[in-house]
């Protein structure tokens, strides 16, 4: 069977690197990036360019479409590959709205009673600065819309919350994305992510995983799209997880059949485990980038059989294997991400890196100019390395991005801390 991975970060080239290990048939990225080049042939598509993507996957007999990034799927581009005939992997545009309006997804939790941080949606700037300005405790500001990852502002007091709803409101730092905004309660505590194959009816967990949103070494700085991750994330115990899927996933799958927006394909929950208990931060609708890169790592089972019985709504007739060794990714970045960054920073040691053993470096934000690979985005690199213990995979990544240099680049060293304390 031909299939078609839309997108081309490092979670398109860690699917893309996983999917090519049981494919028979031709692997087409579009648009993909060097490291997807090697897997398989990229496209010159834009994710986004849905009908080009559908004209494509015609003319190509494409058995799959597997929709990586959030953008495409909220535009609707599961419907209409499903509208032509071709079976694709990821939510609808009514169900993507879990992620891409976080007023619905506030709605679809108050609904069926699942635990989440009390909020406030705003569509008013003054109505949001009255209500912030009103409260004592430490509040969280987010924009409603798609912000890559950046839309969301943990606030330690009401003067820097009023600051954060004027720069999504008015300044429209992310544009239409913060025509509303939601302020809730911040929650303490440590976070995990918990991603799971749903068939709109099954729920399948896989390994837990953690990601480091903040630039700077112990959760300093403004957030990014992802730093790093670790898989499994120890504090996520069995109980924690049987807890989260009776609590959250269990009555989010419900929730949304009963809302007429059926799921299928990764759920992806943001949790705060809290004194109280699990609470919802917020919900993705596709692997998280780059928690996929060590997930995928552990991953030994098939995951297009995963993914065809995912669409064809027969989850439960599968079992997935997972490698017991745990892995860490560290993210390479531009320096000055995620503020401004220079491209074009010729990139060395990537042959010598993919020489080490359980350790595979997933391209993001890389070109191929005049032979060379160059840097062309702000997360360059996820440099991903298997180890016995999780103290043995942060050493083994991080000795793999010693080898890797390029003018200006930056990674936190403390990926991993969490898990290891
Ligand atoms: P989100 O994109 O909604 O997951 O938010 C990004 C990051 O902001 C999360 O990973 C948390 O670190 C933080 N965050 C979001 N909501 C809250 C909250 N209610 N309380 C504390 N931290 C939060």
């Amino acid at each position: 069977m031909n299939v078609l991975l839309v997108g081309s970060g490092g979670r398109e080239h860690a699917i893309a690197w996983k999917l090519a290990q049981s494919m028979s048939g031709q692997l087409y990225i579009a648009p993909g990036n060097p490291g997807t080049a090697m897997y398989g042939k990229n496209v010159d598509i834009g994710p986004n360019d849905i009908a080009k993507l559908v004209d494509f996957a015609k003319t190509q007999s494409i058995g799959l479409a597997v929709i990586g990034p959030e953008d495409p799927l909220a535009a609707g581009a599961v419907d209409a590959f499903t509208e032509a005939g071709i079976k694709a992997f990821g939510p609808g545009k009514g169900a993507a709205q879990l992620e891409a309006d976080k007023a619905f997804a506030k709605h679809i939790m108050r609904t069926n009673a699942i635990p989440t941080a009390e909020s406030r949606i705003f569509d008013q700037f003054e109505d949001a600065k009255a209500y912030i300005a009103s409260r004592d405790e430490a509040v969280v500001v987010k924009a409603a819309g798609l912000a890559k990852g950046k839309g969301v502002f943990v606030c330690n007091d009401p003067s820097d919350g009023i600051l954060a709803a004027e720069k999504i409101m008015c300044d429209r730092a992310f544009g239409q994305a913060g025509d509303t905004v939601i302020v809730e309660d911040k929650l303490l505590g440590q976070e995990a992510s918990i991603l799971a194959f749903v068939d709109g009816r099954s729920i399948y967990v896989m390994e837990s995983s953690q990601d480091h949103k903040p630039i700077g070494d112990a959760d300093t700085g403004p957030n990014t799209g992802g730093m790093g991750a670790y898989s499994p994330a120890p504090v996520v115990t069995e109980p924690l997880i049987k807890q989260i899927v009776k609590e959250i996933l269990v009555p989010t799958v419900d929730g949304m059949n009963r809302n007429g927006t059926a799921y299928k394909g990764v759920l992806y929950a943001g949790i705060m485990i809290t004194q109280g208990g699990p609470r919802v931060l917020e919900f993705n609708v596709r692997f998280g980038d780059p928690e996929t890169q060590p997930v995928l790592m552990r991953l030994k089972s098939n995951l297009l059989e995963v993914m065809l019985a995912v669409c064809d709504g027969c989850l439960e007739q599968v079992t997935l294997e997972w490698d017991p060794r745990p892995a860490v990714c560290v993210v390479m970045a531009s320096g000055g991400y995620p503020g401004d960054y220079e491209k074009g920073k010729k990139i060395s040691g990537l042959d010598q890196a993919a020489q080490l053993k359980d350790v595979v470096v997933f391209h993001a934000g890389t070109a191929e100019k005049d032979g060379d690979i160059v840097t062309a985005g702000g997360r360059v690199l996820g440099v991903t390395a298997l180890g016995d213990t999780i103290a043995d995979a942060k050493t083994r990544a991080y000795e793999a991005a010693g080898t890797i240099d390029f003018d200006g680049a930056y990674y936190r060293r403390d990926i991993a801390d969490k898990a290891i304390q």
